[in-house]
């Protein structure tokens, strides 16, 4: 097939770039390098089926593609509170501009949707039919109703256009390839083992999120973009639920040296507890469960930012 990857340079969009590439389709990576890297697919580049094009989502764009998987936009607080209007229109545009293609070629088409949509729940764990608890005019809503307007964009084009979606929520997901100065909290805490700094715990550290293994989160997505049993929303990470301290405390564990865990203060409208159910995804991706745990997982992560610090 061919298939085209918006944010393809990315963290997560370079491992699926991986692994539809392995799977011998012909790949366009769309990304504007925003947070994307050139190394994260530099060892794709110069390859016979893979094409780099630097594009913003937010213009309009046209390929012959039979799917499309659309994960441009920036996913870490920091970055994409830098310039919330433009992860609005990244968000609302981006989407737009892939459904109007998809459209267009009758491509399948994907969203990379966010547990974000669930705001700071008040339902636990959080299943696909809650409709969330989201500000909407706080620093996180550009990020999280940019989203929200991007599933209803999705779910629109599918009943007025009959345009074949699927929408994955994905839950907080780390691995090798995410940006040493991305901002969130694994890579952050792990960063600052490695050099020696202290790890800055956000408020009291009681808060609540299920880490999830790039490797295992992949394997989901191109499960839900290949079966037909649902378009989706379908909940994507991996159950087991951390507190920040636990996670500090794990990565100081498997890092050693002397850092110390220090308090922050908490970013406003901080979600206080974050866990998948899963069920649906069991039910329709053939029996996808995630298979690595956070120990084994964060080994594998801090052995790349060893090699990036
Ligand atoms: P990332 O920041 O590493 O990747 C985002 C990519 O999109 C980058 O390559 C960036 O340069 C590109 N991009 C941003 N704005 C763009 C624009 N206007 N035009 C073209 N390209 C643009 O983040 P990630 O963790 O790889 O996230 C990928 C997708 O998955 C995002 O849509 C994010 O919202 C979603 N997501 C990720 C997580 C997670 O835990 N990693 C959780 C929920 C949702
Ligand atoms: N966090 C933290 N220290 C950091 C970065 C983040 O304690 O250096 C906390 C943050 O306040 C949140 C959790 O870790 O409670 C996850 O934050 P992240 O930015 O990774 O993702 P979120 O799930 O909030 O979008």
């Amino acid at each position: 097939m061919r298939i085209l990857i918006t944010g393809g340079a990315g963290f997560l969009g370079s491992h699926l770039c991986d692994k539809l590439s392995s799977q011998g389709h012909d790949l366009i990576c769309l990304d504007n390098f925003f947070t994307g890297r050139k190394q994260n697919i530099a060892h794709l580049l110069g390859t016979p089926r893979f094409e780099l094009a630097r594009h913003d989502v937010i213009d309009p764009f046209k390929f012959e593609v039979d799917q499309i998987y659309n994960l441009a936009c920036p996913a870490s607080p920091p970055h994409y509170q830098y310039n919330p209007i433009k992860t609005v229109k990244t968000s609302v545009m981006g989407a737009i501009n892939c459904l109007g293609l998809a459209k267009r070629v009758k491509a399948r088409v994907f969203q990379a949707s966010t547990s974000e949509v669930y705001g700071d729940p008040t339902v636990h764990p959080q299943p696909e039919s809650y409709w969330g608890n989201v500000n909407p005019i706080g620093r996180r809503s550009c990020y999280d109703e940019g989203k929200r307007c991007a599933e209803t964009l999705f779910f629109d084009y599918h009943r007025e256009n009959k345009v074949d979606i699927r929408i994955v929520r994905i839950f907080n997901t780390y691995g090798p390839r995410m940006n040493p100065d991305d901002g969130r909290v694994v890579s952050n805490f792990i960063v600052q083992a490695l050099r020696g700094e202290d790890l800055t715990v956000y408020g009291d550290g009681q808060q609540t999120r299920s880490f999830c293994y790039v490797d295992d989160l992949i394997d989901g997505f191109v499960r839900l973009m290949n079966q037909t049993a649902t378009v989706g929303p379908v909940n994507l990470g991996n159950p087991g639920e951390f507190t920040m301290l636990q996670l500090a405390e794990l990565v100081l564990q498997q890092v050693g040296g002397k850092s110390k865990i220090i308090h922050q203060a908490l970013p406003a409208d901080d979600p206080r507890q974050r866990r998948p159910d899963i069920t649906l995804a069991k039910k329709h991706l053939g029996g996808w469960e995630p298979r690595v745990p956070l120990e084994e997982g964060l080994k594998h992560t801090i052995a790349y930012f060893k090699t990036q610090v």
